[in-house]
């Protein structure tokens, strides 16, 4: 996608651990123009696949899943991070080490908005390792939903998130691909 490229370029910063900071548009300042377009292009991918409710994690998955889940007329349903949690009968929980913070964070997701059966497409902002992708996939296999797919803003495809994806068999969408973060430089794969 040339426009969130583009963006990419002019805009992003490189931090020391191989994290690009796009917080002029999507982490913090959101540019809702881009956004939008992000969303019809998630839309356009997936097109043709029974989709009835996206799934991401707060809080930047949600301005792209948004987007999306405007598009295909469905609900958007965020998984919530916690320090630790106390084991409940009415959620769906799963650990997962954060790329960003380095740590554990527990993520969980009320029963009552993911049901047995539903089609179930993920929208995330980074894939860096897979770890929130994978978090969410647990989620989904206890709800005994289906998953349809991953779709990614920015997948730095250095890193091993998206062969472990690929491996499972998944449909992986993403919009900008990082070949490499050295000297500070983006490079695109393609
Ligand atoms: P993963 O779980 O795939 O290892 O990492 C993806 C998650 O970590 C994303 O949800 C995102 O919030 C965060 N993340 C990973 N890499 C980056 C990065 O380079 N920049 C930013 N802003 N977030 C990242």
């Amino acid at each position: 996608m040339e426009t969130l490229k583009h963006k990419i370029i002019t805009e992003g910063r490189v931090l020391p651990g191989n994290v690009l900071k796009v917080d002029s548009f999507i982490n913090q300042q959101i540019d809702v123009a881009l956004m939008t377009q992000i969303g019809q292009e998630f839309a356009q991918r997936f097109a043709g696949k029974k989709i009835d409710k996206i799934l991401t994690i707060e809080s930047s998955g949600i301005a792209p899943a948004l987007m999306t889940a405007q598009v295909l007329g469905v609900p958007l349903v965020f998984a919530r991070k916690r320090k630790s949690l106390t084991l409940s009968d009415e959620i769906f929980a799963a650990k997962l080490f954060s790329y960003t913070t380095q740590k554990y964070t527990d993520v969980m997701i009320d029963k009552r908005f993911l049901a047995e059966g539903e089609n179930v497409l993920i929208i995330d902002d980074f894939l860096a390792n897979g770890q929130a992708v994978d978090g969410l996939l647990d989620i989904i296999q206890q709800a005994q939903a289906k998953l349809v797919g991953v779709g990614i803003v920015i997948e730095k495809s250095f890193q091993s998130g998206r062969g472990e994806i690929e491996a499972k068999g998944i449909q992986l969408e993403s919009l900008a691909k990082i070949g490499s973060l050295d000297n500070n430089q983006v490079t695109f794969v393609d």
